[in-house]
């Protein structure tokens, strides 16, 4: 049995198992040396929306960016209201605020983490122009439903993406299961290192079924330019660089094997940890979560980290603040309790060791130190 450290979460361990392929498209952007708008770009885009299931994907700098060309793409501005989840990563609101367009916060289904259908529908006003669907730690369940009230509400749907690579959903055991950033009109993902697809150092993507929404966000990361010094509208430097889409080009193959990884992690976990005091994020049978992160809830949240601290295994909090708590939003008045399933995540949710090299025998001692936690 060992006792060494238990990471969180190791890049670099992706990064060693394909060394000799992500050397040579980096070396092959060096020889070339075209940096931006480079071939490996264009190489990359392709591939990720053949992978993604949609006619195009558009490069860009990074997540946030991401979520910004979507809205930008589809019309999203001023006076326009967005919901987003009360529970998710700042980027998702900031990048509604990068448009020019008014935050909508709306409360989680505490069982999925995603955005609740009932919340969001009492978020609607007759300003509302889109949602936005946070894939939370990796699981789709409940994108359907929120696709049919934006369809029945005459409302745009943006998937945040960002840490959801790899998720799905299958309508039939035999059906091509659909990709995540194929339910709404656009989907943003990001590639921060440590994501389930991870650059060295930032980048994102937007997808979209659309093929004008697609070139629309291209044009508009590339400040509206048509040729080099011909700019058909004021746009933005959103660009993927190349080497970060050579680097992504390069790993994109291994990513549903390392989904795999990731559910057969979990898959001991929940085991292991099924007779125990704790909740797990709760998936429909029809889905592949894609397992960014395993979170558990429990009302001794904090106790129960520092207790795997002491046994040297680091845990995340992802978040520790709902977003309608967060300083950044005072301005908009949110008293404590506005959205009770957000505030309750924040405070009862522990993410667990996740990544696709953690070995089975360490998802174990994780499982013992937690038993062991709770006296049982
Ligand atoms: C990481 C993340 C983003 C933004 O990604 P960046 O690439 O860091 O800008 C957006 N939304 C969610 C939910 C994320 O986890």
């Amino acid at each position: 049995m060992t006792s060494g450290p238990i990471r969180f979460n190791d890049i670099y361990a992706s990064y060693t198992e394909q060394r000799e392929t992500i050397d040579a498209a980096i070396a092959d952007v060096l020889a070339k040396g075209d940096f931006i708008n480079g071939r490996a770009v264009g190489n990359f885009e392709k591939a990720f929306a053949e992978w993604c299931g949609t006619p195009d994907a558009v490069g860009c700098s990074n997540g946030t960016s991401a979520l910004h060309l979507c809205f930008a793409a589809l019309g999203l501005g001023p006076e326009d209201e967005i919901i987003v989840p009360a529970m998710t990563f700042i980027a998702t609101s900031e990048a509604v605020m990068h448009a020019g367009a008014r935050l909508v916060f709306a409360d989680v289904n505490i069982d999925t983490l995603n955005l609740d259908p009932a919340a969001t529908e009492a978020a609607i006003t007759p300003r509302t122009r889109a949602i936005v669907f946070v894939h939370l730690h990796g699981n789709p369940t409940g994108v359907k439903e929120i696709a049919s009230l934006a369809a029945r509400k005459n409302l745009l749907l943006i998937e945040d993406c960002a840490q959801a690579h790899g998720a799905w959903i299958s309508s039939a055991p035999t059906a091509t299961p659909t990709r995540v950033g194929c339910f709404g009109q656009a989907g943003a993902f990001s590639f921060f290192p440590a994501k389930n697809l991870g650059a060295f150092g930032d980048a994102g993507a937007v997808v979209s079924l659309n093929p004008e929404t697609a070139a629309l966000a291209r044009r508009l990361a590339n400040h509206g330019r048509s040729e080099k010094y011909v700019h058909l509208i004021e746009g933005y430097n959103y660009r993927i660089d190349s080497l970060q889409a050579a680097v992504l080009a390069a790993k994109l193959p291994s990513v549903d094997n390392q989904v795999d990884r990731r559910n057969r992690l979990a898959e001991i976990y929940r085991e292991r940890l099924t007779d125990l005091p704790v909740e797990f994020q709760q998936q429909t049978p029809d889905t592949r979560h894609a397992l960014h992160l395993f979170v558990i809830r429990t009302d001794r949240r904090d106790a129960l980290q520092a207790a795997l601290r002491e046994q040297k295994i680091e845990t995340g909090i992802h978040y520790p603040i709902a977003l309608s708590g967060q300083p950044a939003y005072a301005s908009l008045g949110h008293a404590r309790g506005a959205f009770p399933n957000a505030e309750s995540d924040a405070e009862t949710t522990l993410s667990l060791p996740m990544y696709p090299q953690l070995s089975p025998d360490d998802v174990a001692r994780v499982c013992d130190a937690i038993t062991q936690f709770f006296g049982k």
